[in-house]
């Protein structure tokens, strides 16, 4: 389901009544200049707007701002491609640690978006400085047992737009770019592909966000033919697998879509991009406790592992409300990567940075859905986004 509004507008002096209504920030250059000759104006003017979004100089956050637009120009444009950011309902942590942002969107659902300060590399080559974690949709349906964002179930694919825009409000309220993405938030990207698709594009471009796509991963449970679909695209966003199993066994009991992508076929599937990209991939492995974290899975994902030469990144599992699992002891779990490094593997431990404020993923919605039917309280040590701002 797409949530663009495909609509027509009527009566408006630029606009054509073959128009539909797409908010600016889910459009490409082309996109826009092509809705800017229908209304019979000149393709520069596509340039100007797309500065204005964008550009590191002046970016604004309204048609009325866009100066250098004639007025009724402008107001034509506001019709036909509104700007629609997100409201920003709480920002917890502070400016030296992880900062979530949690945002409500035009029909009143909340995501996250979480930002990382500088620390060392885990995806990219340098070090990873402001690292920004971003949604993909509402929800997410692919009920992973031990995952806060699935335990309620899917609502809704979020927009290009809305996507674009976590990424515009974290550089607003930090007033630093981003310089690393990870899609790694609330929900599954590769189930909102074209959406998810059209906003990295607007974040790739020279005349978007301007980040390289080696600096955007992008995290898949493992939907087998978007990986594919992914690998036959031309840019170079790096991949990481949700394995936390190296076994059917394993993997189906904590992951419910390895019945239909079991692990060979995940296998395969993520050799096909590596061989394509030319890059190594990178496998997450949560460790709970009794569940994935025998020595003998241990083996099994060495082994996995060294055929792609794919990197692994442990996870201490991160415990949610209301779910049993817990985290190995540190001993188990430093036995669980010695056995990967024994074997030659490329493995390391993510202590993370957000584990105080809630941050694997959709956490923090659930605690303020749950505690404010409204979703207007924040909690605790949370403090008003327009403190942050000035
Ligand atoms: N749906 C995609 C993108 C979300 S990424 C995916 O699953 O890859 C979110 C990452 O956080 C995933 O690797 C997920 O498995 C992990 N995760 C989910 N719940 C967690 C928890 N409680 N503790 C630690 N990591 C968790
Ligand atoms: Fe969805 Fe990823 Fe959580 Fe699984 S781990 S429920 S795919 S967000």
């Amino acid at each position: 389901m797409n949530f663009s509004h495909s609509y027509v507008i009527e009566h408006h002096p630029f606009m054509s009544p073959s128009q539909t209504v797409r908010p600016l920030h889910s459009l490409t250059l082309g996109d826009l200049e092509e809705s800017l000759s229908v209304m019979g104006q000149p393709s520069y003017r596509a340039k100007q707007v797309m500065e204005w979004a964008y550009g590191r100089e002046k970016r604004v956050y309204s048609w009325e701002a866009m100066s250098n637009l004639p007025a009724g120009l402008r107001s034509s444009l506001e019709e036909i491609h509104p700007i629609r950011l997100p409201e920003v309902v709480t920002v917890s942590g502070s400016k030296d640690t992880t900062r979530k942002l949690l945002l409500r969107l035009r029909d009143g659902e909340l995501i996250e978006t979480v930002l990382i300060p500088a620390s060392p590399a885990l995806y990219g080559e340098e070090s990873d400085r402001r690292t920004l974690c971003v949604s993909a949709q509402v929800g997410c349906a692919y009920g992973c047992r031990f995952c806060a964002s699935g335990l309620d179930g899917w609502k809704r694919h979020l927009t290009a737009d809305e996507i674009v825009a976590q990424v515009l409000l974290a550089e607003k309220i930090s007033g630093e770019r981003i310089n690393n993405l990870v899609f790694m938030g609330m929900g599954e990207p590769m189930a909102n592909y074209s959406n998810w698709l059209q906003a990295v594009s607007i974040l790739n471009a020279p005349w978007g966000v301007g980040l390289g796509a080696r600096k955007m991963t992008v995290s898949t449970s493992g939907l087998v033919p978007r990986i594919r679909d992914l690998a036959d695209q031309h840019l170079q966003i790096r991949l990481a697998i949700s394995l936390h199993g190296a076994s059917d066994e394993v993997r189906s009991r904590i992951m419910p879509v390895n019945k239909k992508h079991p692990v060979a076929e995940l296998m395969e599937a993520c050799a096909y991009y590596c061989d394509r990209k030319k890059q190594m991939i990178t496998f997450e492995y949560i460790l709970i406790e009794g569940i994935n974290d025998s020595p003998s899975e241990a083996r099994l994902l060495a082994d996995r592992s060294r055929g792609l030469h794919a990197k692994i990144n442990l996870i201490p599992y991160n415990t949610v409300e209301g779910l049993p699992w817990k985290r190995p002891s540190e001993e188990a779990q430093e036995t669980f990567l010695s056995i990967l490094r024994d074997r030659g593997i490329a493995a390391t431990i993510r202590r993370e940075k957000g584990h105080d404020i809630d941050a694997a993923c959709g956490q923090l919605r659930r605690r303020v859905a749950a505690s404010s039917p409204s979703g207007t309280l924040p909690p605790e040590n949370d403090v008003a986004p327009s403190s942050l701002l000035g």
